[in-house]
Parts: structure tokens; sequence; C-alpha cells
């Protein structure tokens, strides 16, 4: 792969620096003081890393990040594709942005992500959704300011759809960071795995990796800035450098990442369990800045199914990187995707799942229904499972990864967490919480001056889903 035609170019970068200028002078001519700008984000973590570069934008070019719609002048909804759940939200939450520019006739709607890089949702909001100002797909990010200054001149609907084959990779443009102390870091985007299921690498092109000084510049001045956590982000981080010249993976780049100086740790997904080496496990074990916390999708505990899903492993091999994981590592959080109704998984591929849910014991798992996405191999395969069925062992799988989840709790009991804390909690405001290097949240009593810090919190009480503990001085 010719990297060079991957990374886009300073010069075209500095291109959308200008664009950002004009859209400011533009603002400026408008006799109104504060222009204000919202993004409303679906999905997964990688859409929600976009969506601050969009804001990055946004702001450089002299808006103002506003968390309430009826008050901006430029709404974005970065959509997601990956189940019809998730596109329907994102529909109708753009249906109910009509009433607002019907109030607010300057107002301008931009809507991007997955969803609108496939032809039928495009066509979809084209012919439903006439206010909408314009569409770009994801590949297209980086252009967002040559778009909306387009859309601002030229008054006529805009579409930078084109997902092409390869994709890009764009550096240096701004971004405005949601958290002080929690960020994300893309180190590569896109997809080649083609899961017969997943419309990802239809929406979002080729894997291609950033380049390795990028990622550390980035996570250095993270650092520098006083960042806590960082997590790596790719929908195969395994896959990482795979594109490069010379021999750099995924586990030289979390080496190399333990290396920069700070007090942060570092987080990670998504892991494809067929790339998932014992040298990226050897890393982990031996880095202390590495959170042991593994997050490896299983998608199926049915081998039959998991070849019908192009997945590239079966049950022997997971087990084997399980087991592996917890010699190096014996406390280590291991997270899991599930996928409930693939077409034609029997009533016995569906207890290998729940099988496999008692083999490996899972800290936690995310479990989806099977959802049809257009122009997947499933989406075609005979069989499809009744949605009455699918439901039925959807509910059949929580009860018993319930069961499993309870008292995993308990081995916290009388230990000591290291915690970020991240904020007051939602449901009580006189308890502060936050997450341990697994993921568990802790909740404890103490001051706001803790918030964006490790805490060492001693546990007290340990809930289904919570740990409660005392702060240690
Ligand atoms: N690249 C990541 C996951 C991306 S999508 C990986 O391979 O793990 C996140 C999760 O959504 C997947 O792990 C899968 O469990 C689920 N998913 C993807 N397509 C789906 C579909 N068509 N129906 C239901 N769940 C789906
Ligand atoms: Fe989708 Fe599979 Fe790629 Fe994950 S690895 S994004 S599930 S195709």
């Amino acid at each position: 792969m010719e990297r060079k035609n991957i990374v886009i170019s300073p010069e075209k970068i500095k291109e959308q620096y200008e664009y950002m200028d004009k859209v400011k002078a533009l603002l400026a001519d408008r006799m109104q003081e504060t222009h204000y700008a919202y993004v409303e984000t679906f999905g997964c973590q990688q859409n929600e890393a976009d969506s601050e570069r969009i804001m990055g934008m946004l702001v450089r070019m002299g808006y103002v990040q506003t968390y309430d719609p009826a008050l901006a002048d430029i709404i974005i909804v970065n959509t997601c594709a990956v189940r019809e759940h998730a596109e329907l939200r994102a529909l109708s939450i753009t249906g109910q942005f009509k009433h607002l520019k019907e109030k607010k006739k300057h107002l301008i709607i931009g809507v991007g992500g997955c969803m609108v890089s496939q032809e039928h949702r495009k066509e979809d909001i084209k012919n439903k959704y006439p206010y909408i100002n314009f569409l770009f797909g994801t590949s297209m990010n980086w252009r967002f300011p040559e778009i909306l200054y387009n859309c601002m001149i030229k008054q006529k609907r805009q579409y930078y759809l084109d997902c092409g084959d390869i994709g890009n990779i764009a550096e240096g443009l701004p971004v405005k960071r949601e958290s002080s102390f929690k960020a994300w870091v893309s180190i590569m985007y896109g997809c080649n795995n083609f899961c017969t299921y997943c419309v990802v690498p239809y929406v979002r092109g080729r894997e291609r990796s950033r380049d390795k000084n990028e990622v550390l510049a980035e996570i250095k001045e993270l650092s520098d800035s006083g960042c806590r956590e960082i997590t790596l982000l790719g929908q195969n981080v395994n896959s990482y450098g795979k594109d490069f010249e010379e021999s750099y993976d995924f586990a030289d780049l979390l080496d190399d990442i333990c290396k920069i100086e700070g007090n942060f740790i570092v987080r990670f997904m998504t892991s494809h369990p067929k790339d998932a080496s014992h040298k990226l496990i050897d890393t982990m074990a031996k880095n202390p800045k590495i959170a042991k916390a593994f997050h490896l999708p299983l998608q199926s505990g049915s081998d039959r199914i998991l070849s019908e899903m192009n997945r590239h492993y079966d049950r022997e091999t997971y087990l084997g990187l399980v087991n592996y994981m917890r010699e190096k590592m014996p406390d280590i959080a291991i997270t899991t995707d599930i996928i409930v109704g693939f077409p034609g998984e029997s009533e016995e591929d569906f207890e290998g799942t729940l099988d496999m849910l008692e083999k490996v014991g899972y800290d936690n798992i995310y479990s989806f229904i099977y959802s049809k996405r257009k122009g997947t191999k499933a989406a075609v395969m005979a069989s499809q499972i009744p949605e009455k069925v699918k439901k039925e062992r959807f509910a059949r799988m929580l009860e018993k990864q319930n069961a499993i989840s309870n008292g995993k709790n308990n081995i916290y009991l009388g230990t000591v967490q290291k915690v970020l804390v991240e904020g007051r909690s939602k449901t009580n405001p006189d308890k502060l919480t936050g997450r341990n290097e697994k993921n568990r949240l802790v909740h404890f009593t103490g001051d706001d001056s803790l918030i964006g810090n490790f805490a060492n919190i001693k546990i007290t009480e340990a809930e289904t889903f919570s740990l409660s503990g005392e702060l240690i001085k």
C-alpha cells in the first residue's frame, strides 16, 4: 500500500485551515454575537473521537459549543450504521430538529458518520429530510470546513459521500476534547475483516494505521497536559502497523507509549481474537501503565457460526488466548461482544455461546441482537432467525451473564483500588465516582478537587454493578 497516497498532504490540511478562516469571516459579518454549535453523536468511541474533531474545527471557526440543540446555529448529527436501531434513532432525532429549523431559518443541519455512506440511506435522507443542508461520509470528515463553507455560500444542498476504497489519514486538525483527563486516540482507521454481519468495512474503508510518531506525539502532549487515561482506538488494533514497510506492530506501539513520562494509564479497543498475539499479552503483563482489562469480542460460541461469520478463530483458539492472558495476568478483567440470532443459529449453537460465557467467566458482556445490514453477506443468508426467538435467546443470555457477573465484585471487598475520579455520581451527588483499571465503577465520599486524578479507595461494599469504598489519605 502506498502510504503517501493515504496520508493527506500538509498543503491540503492548510487549505482546510483557510476554509476555517473563511467561515470565521462569514460569521463575523453577521449581526450576532455568539454562534453556537451542537454535535449529536451515535455509536462507538471512534464516532465520539470524530465528533471531538468536528467540534474542534467548529470552535476554530468561531462557534461556541453548546449541549442544547435549541440554542444552536449549527447542528451536526454524527450517525452510526452498525445496527438498525442506531440508524432509526439517528433518523428520528434528525426529524426532531426540523422544528428548530422552522423557528430559526439560518440554522444549518449537517448529517455525517457511517449511516450516510450507504446509498440507500443517502436516498432516504435526500427524499425525506429536505431541510438537511449537507451530508458527509466519514472519509470526508477532514474536509468539514470546506463543506460547511460551500454550504454557507452556495445555499444549496451539498453531498460529500465518497467513502473511497482506501480512505485516508488526516493529521494536524484541531480537536475539542470532552474531558481534560480522559482522551481517545485513534491509532488506525477502517477494517479489512469483512465479518459477514458487519457494515463497518463498507462505510469506513480499508485498514490504515497512523504514523507511530504522530500517535506518540499526541500522547506525549496529552500526558504533559495532565491527561490520566488514554484509550487507543481502532476497529482491530491488533492489525496496527500491518501496512507499514518497517516491522512495527501494536505491541511495539504500546511499549513505546509506556515509555512516555507521565501519570497515566492506557486502554485499547477493539482487539480481534484472530490477531491477538502472545507478544501483545506479554507487553501488557510487563507494563504497569497498561490497564489490566481486555475486550476480546467472541461474537458466538459455536465454531460453525464463527466460520459463517468469517471470524477466523474457533472456541479452542479463543480459550487458549484467555488461558494465556490469565496465566500472565491472573486478575485481568475480560469483556466481550456477543451477537445473538445470527442467521442459521440453532439452539445448539446458542448453547455453545452460553457455555463459553461460563468457561471464560467474563467480567461483563456487550450483547446484541443480530441486525440485518444491507450489502453484507449475512443479510442474504437463508434461515434468518425470527425476532421472537432472537429476543428469547437474548434474555436467556443476559440472565446467564448476570449470574456470572454477580459476585465478581465481591473479590474487591477489602482491597485498595486505584481509581480515576470522574466526577459526582449522577444518582447520588453526595458521592464521587470513578473507575478502577478494570473499569469497575467505584463510589466514595470526597472532595471535588480529586476529580481528574487517581485516588486510592478501600472497598467496603460490593453491589452488582458497582463498588463503594473509603478514600485512603
Ligand atoms: N471492530 C470491532 C467491533 C465493531 S462493531 C470488533 O470487531 O470487535 C461493535 C459490535 O457490534 C461488534 O463486536 C458486534 O458484536 C456488534 N455488531 C456488529 N454488526 C452487527 C449486526 N449486524 N448486528 C448486531 N450486532 C452487530
Ligand atoms: Fe466489523 Fe468484523 Fe471489522 Fe469488527 S472486525 S469492524 S465486527 S468487520
